[in-house]
């Protein structure tokens, strides 16, 4: 838990709530059943007071930050109060929009410059539930995403990539081209191997060497239709060289690593790097030479 805010960190973050209702197979931060919004929301608030003005970005996580209800508006209102300048991010599963009236409430609060962090793990609802680990997770996230849309969010949608979804990568991006064309932008991201993508790795987990040549697809099916497109945590030595344009330096400082090889590497400066918190590194790193 963050005590205090980093001006030059990539990684300013209030985390409200280890609870959650979805149970994601590949979660990194298995949800928690502990009675936490009280105790949180009040270091939160005093985290607050002391962030700098000059944040650029502070982002609201948890476990799912809808949970608190009525209490994340008051929480919106208290850093537009404080940080009125600064980007909003909330990373949620999107359920709770299916309120509408919530989800004014939220955008109401939060004001400008708010976007929203959207997983999506299939467009086939039976894959998106079971990743999800909730019968209802499909449903509800398509509505929240309307729900959003309407009251004219930004939506990044995050596509965690696992062997449970990678297969459909090319559909899920013509999907999301038809179904989802008012997204911001959609990020295809490699698994942290730490929590429950651990213990679930049987069932989810499968390396970039494998799903890079169908990612590349979807991505450059994406980039085609004009659609705004990033690759997040996959090292540039793990993808194809037309994808390096499309691959962010997505890790959080205080959470990237780099290999000792990789000091060999012409590419290191724009390479996302490693999760340090991952339990064995992806296979297949090695230097590029330019
Ligand atoms: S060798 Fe290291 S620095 Fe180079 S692309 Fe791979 S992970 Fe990145």
């Amino acid at each position: 838990m963050r005590t205090e805010f980093d001006i030059n960190s990539n990684d300013n973050a209030l985390f409200v709530t280890a609870q959650c209702n979805n149970h994601c197979l590949m979660c990194c931060q298995p949800p928690g059943k502990v009675d936490d919004i009280e105790s949180l929301y009040e270091h939160n608030i005093q985290l607050l007071y002391s962030a700098p003005k000059e944040l650029k970005v502070l982002g609201i996580t948890g476990g799912e930050p809808t949970l608190l209800g009525g209490k994340l508006i008051t929480l919106l209102q208290e850093v537009r109060k404080c940080l009125p300048e600064t980007a909003i991010q909330l990373l949620s599963n999107g359920r709770a929009f299916k309120d509408t009236a919530f989800t004014r409430e939220v955008c109401q609060a939060a004001g400008e410059n708010f976007f929203v962090g959207i997983p999506f793990h299939s467009d086939y609802s039976g894959d998106h539930n079971l990743i999800a680990g909730s019968k209802h997770a499909y449903d509800e996230t398509m509505t929240g995403l309307y729900n959003l849309a309407d009251a004219g969010v930004e939506i990044e949608l995050r596509v965690v990539v696992n062997k449970l979804n990678y297969t459909r990568l090319p559909r899920m991006a013509e999907y999301i081209f038809k179904n989802l064309p008012f997204v911001a932008w959609t990020a295809f991201m490699g698994m942290e191997r730490v929590g429950l993508s651990v213990k679930n790795a049987e069932k989810i987990w499968v390396e970039p060497n494998e799903y890079a040549p169908i990612l590349r697809e979807a991505v450059m099916a994406m980039d085609d239709w004009r659609m705004d497109v990033a690759i997040y945590n996959i090292p540039l030595c793990l993808l194809p060289h037309d994808c390096w344009p499309f691959a962010k330096q997505s890790i959080s400082d205080w959470k990237v690593k780099f290999l000792a090889i990789c000091n060999d590497c012409d590419v290191k400066e724009m390479c996302c790097g490693l999760f340090s918190t991952s339990k064995c590194k992806f296979q297949g790193i090695k230097p590029m030479n330019l």
